[in-house]
């Protein structure tokens, strides 16, 4: 099983998963350059897509994708996305050619949010995660409260360590600089830092990323770790609990350049 991004807009992925005669897409947000792949890899049947959240750089290319493949649609049940789909919600499981897959609520960014895990045989897991986590940060609160993002980004690092992140945007420079600022002495964050700066001058995608890189070194995953809750203080003195830490953490991103 093949794990591929396809780049979209101006920093999307459109996550490609495939054998050697069927394939899946997560958030085809425009069809065109899931088409491309297709039409050079004519032997492959696109036969699923995947949607984490109704957000339309995540769903803009399910009417043609759906109308040129066929491909059955399995998303969110609590969000209103533009094709016939089947609505999956936490802790429902559905089988891709022998791959199981289990459906993670994860509400936050947008209330429907769902998040899609994997474990292919004899290989690492994955992670579909939208835009509820980001390399070095996560998904800014649209919809839900920050004790509900909390929670959705706890239930997330809790998945085994080994598990690829395949985030739905090339956000991980930007956050990584606001990392640094929350956490300056944190080794790994410095190495993942330049690592990441690397890749992104060679145009190459930082992600997937190790869930246990994220917990190292993602401020939005730290927020009780005792660095990251005094830096936090020193911005917001009425940051005295784990969710109001967690909201002034967000809050500081926000405003952060
Ligand atoms: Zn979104
Ligand atoms: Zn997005």
């Amino acid at each position: 099983m093949k794990l591929i991004a396809l780049p979209a807009f101006a920093d999307n992925y459109i996550w490609l998963l495939h054998t050697d005669r069927h394939a899946l897409v997560v958030d085809p947000g425009d069809s065109a350059p899931v088409l491309a792949w297709m039409q050079e890899h004519p032997g492959v049947e696109l036969d699923a897509i995947l949607v984490t959240h109704h957000h339309a750089d995540h769903t803009g290319g399910l009417v043609a994708l759906v109308a040129q493949t066929g491909a059955r649609v399995l998303g969110p049940a609590l969000e209103k996305i533009p094709v016939a789909w089947q609505g999956l919600q936490q802790g429902d499981h559905f089988d891709w050619h022998g791959l199981a897959f289990d459906t993670l609520e994860v509400p936050g960014h947008t209330l429907g949010h769902i998040a899609f895990w994997a474990q292919p045989a004899e290989q690492d897991p994955v992670l579909f995660c939208g835009d509820t986590l980001f390399s070095g940060g996560c998904g800014r609160l649209f919809e839900g409260t920050p004790a509900q993002m909390l929670d959705s980004l706890d239930r997330l690092a809790a998945l085994p360590g080994n598990t690829r992140v395949c985030c739905a945007h090339e956000y991980t420079l930007s956050n990584l600089r606001f990392a640094l600022t929350v956490e300056p002495d944190n080794t790994a964050l410095q190495s993942h830092y330049l690592r990441c700066t690397r890749l992104r001058e060679h145009d190459l995608p930082t992600l997937p990323v190790a869930l246990q890189t994220e917990r190292a070194i993602n401020p939005f995953l730290r927020s009780r770790e005792t660095a990251v809750a005094a830096a936090v203080r020193r911005q917001d003195p009425l940051a005295v609990d784990d969710v109001t830490t967690f909201a002034a953490l967000r809050q500081w991103k926000n405003l952060f350049r």
